[in-house]
């Protein structure tokens, strides 16, 4: 890879409309062996526990796949050894697109879950999460889940779901985002001190807030039912979920 490049600007941030577009050009930056680093992309790199985008790059020497992607803020598109792109090519970058909705509404999904086992389940915090396209879990801590606890929850979720509520993006100082929400249901405690700015996700008015920098659905109605898979005990009082929607 050469030397330090300019950040990939990503163009499924902006706005909850922006992470529903498929397609876009852009240049290429740099190229190594299997990888190229692009001016902007579509493509979603693995990061917040959201798995990587997947689909294919459009080049001067015809279409390649792309397997993996990875970085924060020089994104890497793996591609294979045969790409042949060099510096300054343009490509056209699709997104399958099947992938990346799982990804959304199962991404949305735990942004509700997590705010419901919080209020329901005296403060039980999420520690991790792995979001994929069939099956996704969180880990709780300090929880113990039983049968009732499962038929509550998703009980919560689908009345949730019902209510059809939207979701938006907004920009919030630490400030604003703390005096609305516990920073321990939010992890704002965890955040570094030098964020001062914060994507905020927010479902409803208020009804959850998070900062976080995946991609979501518009309406929480897009969710469909979700159906608990199972939990395990990871220690310590952390339990994890796993779930999928149907
Ligand atoms: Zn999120």
């Amino acid at each position: 890879m050469s030397n330090k490049i300019q950040p990939t600007e990503k163009l499924y941030l902006p706005t909850t409309d922006s992470a529903y577009e498929t397609e876009f050009t852009a240049e290429v930056l740099s190229v190594n062996e299997s990888q190229v680093i692009l001016n902007q992309t579509l493509f979603y790199p693995l990061g917040g526990g959201q798995n990587w985008d997947t689909g294919t790059l459009n080049g001067p020497n015809g279409q390649l796949t792309v397997t993996e992607v990875r970085g924060r803020s020089e994104i890497q598109h793996f591609v294979g050894e045969d790409h042949q792109l060099e510096i300054g090519d343009q490509v056209t970058g699709k997104i399958d697109w099947d992938r990346r909705f799982a990804h959304m509404r199962m991404h949305t999904a735990q942004h509700l879950v997590s705010g419901i086992v919080y209020e329901e389940f005296n403060g039980a915090r999420t520690v991790g999460n792995q979001i994929h396209q069939d099956r996704s879990r969180i880990d709780f801590n300090p929880i113990k889940f039983d049968d009732e606890m499962l038929d509550l929850l998703k009980q919560k979720f689908d009345e949730k779901v019902s209510d059809k509520l939207e979701v938006s993006i907004k920009e919030m100082t630490r400030e604003e985002i703390n005096s609305i929400m516990p920073s321990d249901r939010t992890n704002m405690d965890l955040m570094p001190k030098s964020v001062k700015d914060l994507r905020i996700i927010e479902i409803g008015n208020q009804v959850d807030l998070c900062p976080c920098a995946g991609t979501h659905v518009r309406n929480i109605g897009e969710l469909g039912e979700i159906e608990f898979l199972g939990k395990k005990s990871k220690g310590k009082g952390t339990q994890r979920l796993s779930y999928t929607l149907h």
